[in-house]
């Protein structure tokens, strides 16, 4: 790949999670039996007028504010005509040269790299309806089923524009666009649903300046489709440029199952949609104050999160990242440090067992978790058995006040019972202790396992770290100190 200079460009299309349809009052709700969310207006019945709906606006605006676009106080719908069985009135309203918004920036983190990209536009349009095939595919399918639910389903299109120079930047670049989308509440975002869809172009130039025909990608449906599939697009480019080919203009489809792109078809020309203004539905015009109201309702968006996090509270850039892209997580989290407790100490136990134990299901209250770890940081009960409860408070809802009382955890900081241990523990290993004393500090840790192993857990790990540094210094005939 050496020599080559790769551009990729996205087109994503969000589906927003308005109540009812673009326009009419269809209900939008995933999984509805087929064809039981339509009216004569999505079905694009003779003499049905379409009403634009104010919410599916509202929520065009507040994605392009959170992607920094400037809003156009004047915007067009169009029609865009083509005929396809999954698009009853066989066009399309959707806006063309005067979109809802345009100019705007994404900023995201590839690796530890600030990059950005810049969204050439963001406009409204209408959702197509579902084509369901008989087989796997319309090729070989003995007939194909149309559900129209989806027909009306209001989209938001962003475009980029075509600066991103590897499969791992858009994928970046798509996975901040997508927590964009979630902060500012305007959709789901599902892949797997189809409510947040890429398409991709790539292009491949063997010198800068030097022109290429662009190469459209359909059908990512995972992040790992989209960086899999530009990796393989990439590749095979160089490879017919490297033979003294010409990469053609055309439209290739990702094959999930062969892990390659598969040609769908060739472009001769652009295609003719023979866009003209929408008769049915008057210019949008936007009221500027609108505008600044639905900005003043936008939350704190994801990069301006994690750097407060990073400054207030001087948290890693990963314990900061597990936080940032899990906002439940990053609720728990300021809800248990607002009680004045150690950020450091929260977060580590946030994205730990916290995080782990919710991606199983369930949920606990910031009150008791903070409960448990104000036992843990007194040393009231240890780091081991603060886990148990934890499991127990996500399992079963218990308070994690009373499952202590009721389980009778305790700590050990018995000095001379923790002796003991000690001393069978440095006695049953006298090559480390050596090794310890010749230097090698990190066996610490060992030994201070083997202690909390033999206690099961139970005994009070700082207390057991201040033993063992004595106990070692003074050699292996070591007895307990009395105070
Ligand atoms: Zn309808």
């Amino acid at each position: 790949m050496t020599g080559y200079e790769i551009r990729i460009g996205l087109e994503i299309h969000v589906e927003l999670a308005t109540n009812t349809k673009i326009f009419c009052g269809c209900a939008v709700e995933f999984g509805a039996p087929p064809n039981s969310q339509c009216c004569p207006v999505c079905l694009g019945l003779p003499g049905s007028l379409p009403v634009l709906n104010r919410a599916a606006v509202e929520y065009a605006i507040r994605a392009a504010l959170a992607l920094n676009c400037t809003i156009n106080l004047y915007s067009e719908f169009v029609r865009k005509n083509y005929f396809y069985p999954d698009l009853p009135k066989a066009f399309q309203i959707t806006q063309d040269d005067k979109p809802l918004a345009v100019n705007g920036l994404l900023r995201y983190y590839l690796g530890d790299e600030l990059m950005e990209t810049q969204i050439t536009r963001l406009h409204l349009e209408e959702e197509a309806g579902k084509s369901i095939h008989s087989g796997e595919s319309i090729i070989g399918s003995e007939y194909t089923s149309v559900d129209y639910n989806r027909a009306g389903i209001p989209l938001a299109e962003i475009v980029t524009a075509p600066t991103m120079n590897s499969p791992a930047q858009a994928r970046a670049f798509l996975e901040q666009l997508r927590l964009v989308l979630q902060y500012a509440g305007v959709s789901d975002c599902k892949m797997e649903n189809g409510s947040l869809r890429c398409d991709a172009n790539i292009t491949v130039h063997p010198e800068p300046g030097m022109r290429v025909e662009k190469v459209e990608i359909k059908n990512l449906n995972s992040f790992r489709a989209l960086e899999r599939a530009l990796a393989y697009e990439a590749e095979r480019q160089v490879r017919v440029l490297e033979r003294g080919g010409t990469v053609m203009p055309e439209t290739r489809t990702w094959d999930e199952r062969a892990q390659k792109t598969v040609r769908m078809r060739v472009k001769a020309g652009a295609p003719d949609y023979r866009y003209f203004p929408e008769p049915d539905l008057p210019p949008l015009e936007l009221d500027a104050a609108w505008i600044e109201e639905i900005r003043s309702t936008l939350p704190e968006l994801p990069l301006e999160k994690e750097a407060r996090y990073q400054e207030a509270y001087g948290l890693s850039t990963y314990d900061t990242g597990v936080l940032v892209r899990a906002p439940q997580l990053a609720q728990v989290f300021e809800a248990t440090v607002a009680q004045g407790r150690d950020p450091k100490f929260v977060a580590n136990w946030v994205t730990g067992d916290y995080a782990h134990l919710a991606r199983l299901g369930g949920t606990v209250s910031a009150e008791h978790f903070g409960q448990l770890l104000d036992m843990i940081s007194s040393g009231a009960i240890s780091a081991a058995q603060g886990k148990t409860v934890l499991q127990e408070m996500f399992a079963r809802g218990v308070s994690p006040r009373e499952f202590v009382a009721e389980m009778g955890f305790t700590v050990i900081a018995d000095r001379d019972f923790l002796g003991k241990v000690i001393r069978e523990v440095l006695t049953g290993h006298p090559e480390l202790v050596e090794r310890y004393c010749n230097g090698e500090d990190r066996l610490l840790g060992f030994f201070v396992g083997q202690v909390m192993k033999a206690t099961n857990g139970r005994a009070e790990p700082r207390l057991v770290n201040k033993l063992l540094v004595e106990a070692l210094a003074e050699g292996r005939n070591w007895q307990p100190r009395a105070e």
